[in-house]
């Protein structure tokens, strides 16, 4: 995509604030395998760190699939974490679910739910039912304005009807054993509420106004990377966006940042150290490397690739 540089923040490094707590940023065991599967999506939301959006074509081929697959199998991954983009329309996402659902004891899939909800996903909704595959929707907020304000018109009404198909098809419901996740994200430049408080109001207000039930939310800060850093810089708020970033940096997150346990995977097979380091092109341990590559499963104690992004995961009680 060519689009205008997005200006850098004045923060100081990542490295230079964990330095001067004497701390530093090296690899556990890795558990979690995400595989991002491609960048174009039904919507372009406001805060999506990679600009995803219908204009957009990267898609893994189904021979990276394969490679994806083997990569699993000879791993000791414990979850594989689908997403993109919208991994809905990459046309063989069910090759890739039916290779994954035996190598990996829990197999995620994450959907915006609009893309989920055509009547052409009916095919693929009945294959993540039969492999249990966890489903993890993005629903930011519980009304109607905040919703469309960061995705866009209409996005409630189909949303809430997918997330009661879901339900109807037992994802989220007790007993069921298919579990429907939800995650949210604040509708502007600031931190998110803590997660506890929010999992407590979504369970309230769903169940009550509109019979939906799930099992676990997750509340995500926006990252400051692509189209949201872009929002954050034309609207002058990327300074004091990552000011609070930095204040709000607790030295007690670092011990369970996601990228001390994760391997992720993107569209075209290049490993790196998050998603979000995809989006800043920083690959795995600031090294190239396929994911077909034999040496590709990162060592305990290998360095990882940080930026300044990395404050948003490592603020209040951390986000990831
Ligand atoms: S953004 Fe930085 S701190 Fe967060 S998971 Fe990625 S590498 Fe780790």
């Amino acid at each position: 995509m060519s689009q205008d540089p997005i200006p850098k923040s004045g923060i100081a490094p990542f490295e230079t604030t964990l330095a001067q707590q004497g701390l530093t940023l090296t690899r556990g065991k890795t558990s979690v395998l995400q595989i991002n599967v491609g960048l174009k999506c039904d919507l372009a939301c406001r805060h999506c760190h990679l600009e995803a959006g219908p204009a957009r074509s990267e898609a893994m081929t189904r021979a990276t699939m394969a490679e994806v697959i083997a990569f699993a199998s000879r791993g000791s991954f414990q979850v594989a974490d689908i997403t993109g983009g919208a991994p809905e329309l990459v046309p063989d996402l069910p090759f890739l679910l039916a290779g994954l659902a035996p190598a990996v004891p829990t197999v995620m899939l994450r959907t915006n739910l609009t893309a989920l909800s055509t009547a052409e996903r009916l095919p693929l909704l009945e294959l993540c039912r039969r492999l249990r595959i966890v489903i993890v929707a993005s629903f930011p907020a519980l009304t109607p304005a905040q919703i469309e304000a960061q995705r866009g018109s209409g996005v409630w009404d189909t949303s809430v009807a997918m997330l009661q198909k879901l339900n109807a098809m037992g994802f989220g419901r007790p007993g069921s054993g298919l579990e429907l996740h939800l995650v949210a994200n604040p509708g502007g430049a600031f931190l998110p509420q803590n997660q506890a408080a929010a999992e407590r109001e979504y369970h309230r207000t769903l169940a009550r106004k509109l019979d939906i039930e799930f099992n676990r939310l997750f509340v995500f800060a926006n990252m400051p990377l692509g189209r949201f850093k872009r929002w954050l810089a034309t609207s002058g708020n990327l300074d004091s966006y990552m000011d609070n970033l930095l204040r709000a940096f607790n030295p007690c997150t670092i011990e369970s940042l996601m990228c001390r346990s994760l391997v992720s995977v993107a569209w075209d097979g290049t490993l790196y150290d998050c998603d979000f380091n995809q989006a800043a092109n920083l690959p795995l341990g600031g090294r190239r490397i396929h994911v077909s590559d034999p040496a590709a499963q990162p060592a305990a104690e290998s360095p990882i690739a940080t930026g300044e992004h990395c404050y948003a995961c490592s603020a209040g009680s951390g986000f990831t």
